[in-house]
Parts: C-alpha cells; sequence; structure tokens
C-alpha cells in the first residue's frame, strides 16, 4: 500500500492547514460520553455522520411528516428528504466559509431525529400531554434519541456521539423550536457550524414548503406576487415570457430563491466574520452571538415570505385539518395506553420500568411514524381491525 493514502491523521492535519482559523478542528473534538478509541481512517465527525445514517431514527424520517402527511402523496418533502436538503445546504455553506464539512454534516443528518410522527402537529400534541411529566420538545428528544434511545453497542446506550454533535441536536433553534426549548443542555460553545445547521434548516423549510405549497394548488403564483424577494427570483428567470411551462418555472424561480439567499448569507458572514476577527474555533462574542446570519435588508425581505406561508400555507384549511386530525389520534393512543399500559407492546413496557409510565408512552409514540401511528389507531379503535 503506498503511504499517501487518507488516514485520519493525514484527514486532521489537512484540517489544521485548510480550514479556517474558527472552524472546529475533529482533532480538537471535546469527545465522547464513553471514551472509545480513534479510527484508523475516518476522523470523529465522520464517524458520527455514518453512526446517524445507520440508525434506526434516521430510517424512520422517510415516513415523517413535514408539511403534507405521508399519504398524500408520494412527491412532497418527507422529514428524510427535508434532512438531506439541510445537510446539502449546511455542506455548501461551511465549504465557501472554509467550516468543517464533516461536522456540519453530522449534526444536519441528526438534527430532526428527535420528531414526532406528524410534524408540529405531533409535537404540540405530546408537548401538552407531557407538560406534568417533565415536557416534550423536539429539540431534546434528538439528544434523548442519540444518548439513549437507539440501541447498537453492545458497551453503552445511543451512538455516542461527540459533544460538539450533541451541542448542534440541542441548540439547534429555529423560531419554531425556540418556543419549545426543553431544559436538556450540552456544554461548549455555540459553534459557527451549529450556527450554519440552524440557518440552512430555515431555508430548506421555507423554500421547500413554498414548492410543495405550490406543486399542490393550496398556493398560486398570484400570491406571491407582493412577495419582493418572490418577484426579484421571478425576474431573474424571465418570468412567465421565457419560461411558459409552469413546473419548470416554479422549479427555476425556487433554485434562484435559495440561490439569492445562500448568496447573501455568504456574504454577510464573511464580512461580520472579518470585523470580528475570530481567531479560533468557539470563538464567539458574548458566547452565543449570531454570527451566521443574513444581512438585514434580506432578513427584512424573508419576513414577508415566512409571513405569507404561516398565512397561506400552514393556516390553509386543509393543512389545519391535517394537523387537527393527526393531533386527535394521538391523544387517543396516548391516553389510552396511560389508562391501560397492558395493551402495549412489550418493548414499551419494558421501557416504563426503565422512565416510568409517561416518558416511556412519550417516547414510543414519539418514535412512531405517521403510518405506523395510524395503523396502530386502527388496531386499537377499530373493531373489525386485527390487534
Ligand atoms: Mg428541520
Amino acid at each position: 500500500m503506498g503511504s499517501d493514502i487518507l488516514t485520519r491523521k493525514v484527514i486532521e492535519t489537512r484540517e489544521s492547514e485548510w480550514l479556517a482559523p474558527y472552524a472546529m478542528k475533529s482533532a480538537e473534538s471535546m469527545g465522547r460520553v464513553h471514551p472509545e478509541k480513534e479510527h484508523a481512517y475516518r476522523s470523529a465527525y465522520q464517524r458520527d455522520k455514518e453512526r446517524v445514517i445507520h440508525s434506526t431514527s434516521f430510517r424512520r424520517l422517510e415516513y415523517k411528516t413535514q408539511v403534507f402527511v405521508n399519504h398524500e402523496g408520494d412527491y412532497y418533502r418527507t422529514r428524510l428528504t427535508h434532512t438531506l436538503e439541510v445537510a446539502q445546504i449546511s455542506r455548501a455553506i461551511a465549504r465557501v466559509l472554509r467550516l468543517n464539512e464533516d461536522l456540519v454534516e453530522a449534526i444536519a443528518l441528526a438534527h430532526d431525529l428527535g420528531h414526532t410522527p406528524f410534524g408540529h402537529s405531533g409535537e404540540d400534541t405530546l408537548s401538552t400531554l407531557m407538560k406534568e411529566h417533565g415536557g416534550f420538545d423536539h429539540n431534546s428528544q434528538g439528544l434523548r434519541v442519540v444518548d439513549e434511545l437507539e440501541e447498537r453497542y453492545p458497551e453503552f446506550p445511543g451512538l455516542n456521539l461527540t459533544a460538539e454533535v450533541r451541542r448542534g441536536i440541542i441548540r439547534h433553534s429555529t423560531p419554531f423550536d425556540m418556543e419549545r426549548m426543553g431544559k436538556a443542555h450540552v456544554p461548549g460553545p455555540w459553534l459557527l457550524e451549529i450556527q450554519v445547521v440552524d440557518i440552512a434548516d430555515e431555508i430548506a423549510y421555507n423554500n421547500h414548503d413554498l414548492d410543495d405549497g405550490l406543486k399542490s394548488a393550496l398556493l398560486v403564483e398570484d400570491d406571491l406576487s407582493g412577495v419582493s424577494l418572490w418577484g426579484e427570483a421571478y425576474a431573474a428567470v424571465g418570468g412567465k415570457k421565457e419560461i411558459p411551462n409552469p413546473e419548470i418555472r416554479r422549479i427555476q424561480i425556487i433554485r434562484k430563491l435559495i440561490d439569492l439567499q445562500v448568496s447573501d448569507l455568504l456574504q454577510n458572514t464573511a464580512a461580520v466574520i472579518d470585523s470580528l476577527r475570530l481567531k479560533k474555533a468557539g470563538d464567539i462574542p458574548g458566547g452565543g452571538g449570531k454570527i451566521v446570519c443574513f444581512s438585514e435588508g434580506m432578513e427584512e425581505r424573508r419576513v414577508f415570505l415566512k409571513k405569507l406561508l404561516v398565512d397561506r400555507l400552514y393556516k390553509h384549511y386543509r393543512v389545519v385539518r391535517m394537523s387537527g386530525k393527526a393531533s386527535r389520534f394521538l391523544k387517543s393512543l396516548f391516553e389510552i395506553y396511560c389508562a391501560d399500559p397492558d395493551q402495549l407492546p412489550p418493548g414499551a413496557k419494558e421501557a416504563m420500568r426503565v422512565r416510568g409510565k409517561y416518558r416511556a408512552i412519550c417516547d414510543y409514540i414519539a418514535g412512531m411514524t405517521d403510518r405506523y401511528a395510524l395503523d396502530q389507531y386502527k388496531r386499537l379503535f377499530e373493531p373489525y381491525e386485527r390487534v
């Protein structure tokens, strides 16, 4: 074997030479809760990324709702395709800023592992039901998934990820998530890599929800005529005149929208980094300052786009019906399991002995995919269904 292969040692040396001074280097990780020997060929963050991809909760993302319930159609985003888009946008941003791409990818792939079935409606429902029993939010749950609930190793529970990825999961905070922040905490700075994933998540869901909203016809192009960002992207691709085919036009406008936002984010963040003269990873003024951010002008324009999504898509009566239905039957599942835990399957019942009734039932429901939850509901409530 030649001596020029890419071993972990070589990767670590390259990181120190090639990444920006303020990027997080895998060799400087605060490490894992359960000490493990480093791998000969893979860096700490590459291993984390691969552990996430091989986990059970990652596979389940395929059948969890983003906005549209899974059985509404095969062409809408699911939590899995959303996660892949977040990973892709995060890596693109990290590469330009010379941040650690493996770290952002690991955090991005793990960022939604704590999500319940049926999107934010499922999360709100569990959060209400668990109010008196320790609460529920998807970030804290994400950390529980990687720290406790995944069972893959004989020596320890969970995936034993590095402190930086765990910190990224818990401090992942979009406007939706902020209000739901629970008590879970992982010490360490709010690294630029973590900030990149936060903002890439927002870019991804705003734009793909817009895309899915138009595709489903719950939104139409005319709804967007007053949104300046949309207007700019529309004009840049040449509008109806240049692209008469509405499907291709929509795709090209969304493509342009993402590009406009990411370009602004990169230019503005580079300027902020310059002005602060950051020298090392974690060198964040005040410990929690936002460094990866849009220019003020772009931030203002994005507010209009986000407001339109809330008013016209998330509050569309058909989306509200989907959420209402999901909330009702998740509540029914929770209540029947609490009233009669003997109806729980053996694994969940065993967990009750360790974590207590409410937490075990909450974990069981949070881990369900949309279709598994629907299936359980039928089995429990429909007289002619097999149990
Ligand atoms: Mg997300």
